[in-house]
C-alpha cells in the first residue's frame, strides 16, 4: 500500500452512501471526517447512490449518522432511470417500488400511469422496478407487458446492500428471480455500474482529470470505477468482507484508514 495516491491527486470523488458513510443511519468510522475533508479539498464531491428510495431518505439517514450535506450533492438511481427513459423517448411509465424514480419523474414530461394503462397503449411506454416492488404485483403484469414489447428498467442490479442488521436483499435479487419466471424478460438496470449512471456522473462532473470512486460493493462500485476509467477505493464496512476478484485500486477497512493513508503525513 506504499503507492496509495494522495487525495489531492483527484479532481473528483464519487462516493457511495450505504455501507460506506453509514449502515441504516448508524455512522461508520471516519465517514463524517472523510466527507468534511473532501469538501474542504479542491476535489468535487458527488454522493452517488443506487438506492431506490427518495433523496430525502438518503439525506435523513446521512444526517442521522452526523453527515449533513446539500441535497444537490446526492445523485440518485432515479435520475439515471429518468435519463435512460428520455434517451429511449419513453412518454408513459409505470413505477413499482422505486420512490427515487417517481421523484425524478416530477421534473420531466414523462407521465406516470398504472401498469394496465401501458397495455392499452404499449408504444413509447416502460415499466420501472425498484427494491420495494411487490413481486406478486410485478408478476401479475410482467408477462403481458413483455409480450406487448414494453421495456422494463430498474434502479439497479445490486444483489445485496448494507443494512443496519447486515446485508439486505437488493433489487438485483428480485430482478434475477423475475427474469427466471417471466419468459423474454431482460431488465435494463440504470444505476451503478451501468451506462445511464455513468452518463449522469460524467456530465455532472465535466472537465478532465483523475476521479476516485469510493464504495463498499465490488460488483457495483469497483465495476463503476472501471466504466468511468477512475481509480477505486473499496471500503470493507458494508456489502463485502474482501475485494474478491474485483481488483480495486486499493482496499481499506474503513474511511478512517483511508484518511490516514491519503491525507495524513505521507
Ligand atoms: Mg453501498
Amino acid at each position: 500500500m506504499s503507492d496509495v495516491p494522495r487525495l489531492g491527486r483527484y479532481r473528483a470523488v464519487v462516493c457511495d452512501v450505504d455501507g460506506v458513510l453509514h449502515v441504516g443511519g448508524d455512522p461508520l468510522p471516519g465517514a463524517a471526517a472523510w466527507i468534511e475533508t473532501v469538501r474542504a479539498s479542491d476535489a468535487e464531491l458527488l454522493l452517488v447512490t443506487n438506492a431506490s428510495w427518495e433523496r430525502e431518505v438518503t439525506l435523513a439517514r446521512l444526517a442521522a449518522a452526523g453527515i449533513v450535506v446539500p441535497g444537490e450533492l446526492v445523485v440518485t438511481s432515479g435520475e439515471a432511470v429518468v435519463d435512460e427513459l428520455a434517451r429511449l423517448t419513453i412518454r408513459r411509465v409505470a413505477v413499482m417500488g422505486a420512490g427515487s424514480v417517481t421523484e425524478a419523474l416530477a421534473d420531466s414530461d414523462i407521465v406516470v400511469v398504472a401498469p394496465g394503462e401501458l397495455l392499452a397503449d404499449p408504444s413509447r411506454s416502460a415499466l420501472v422496478l425498484g427494491v420495494a416492488a411487490d413481486r406478486r404485483v410485478a408478476l401479475r403484469w410482467l408477462g403481458r407487458l413483455v409480450e406487448a414489447g414494453v421495456p422494463v428498467l430498474s434502479t439497479n442490479r445490486d444483489m445485496v446492500y448494507a443494512g443496519s442488521a447486515g446485508p439486505e436483499v437488493g433489487t438485483g435479487t428480485l430482478i434475477g428471480e423475475l427474469e427466471r419466471l417471466v419468459p423474454g424478460l431482460a431488465v435494463r438496470a440504470c444505476g451503478k455500474p451501468f451506462a445511464p449512471m455513468a452518463r449522469i456522473v460524467l456530465s455532472r462532473l465535466g472537465g478532465d482529470g483523475p476521479i476516485l470512486v469510493v464504495g463498499d460493493n465490488p460488483d457495483v462500485d469497483v465495476a463503476f470505477a472501471r466504466r468511468l476509467g477512475a481509480d477505486s477505493l473499496l471500503v470493507l464496512t458494508g456489502a463485502a468482507d474482501d475485494a474478491g476478484e474485483s481488483h480495486p485500486t486499493f482496499v481499506v477497512d474503513d474511511l478512517e484508514r483511508a484518511l490516514e493513508m491519503m491525507v495524513g503525513d505521507p
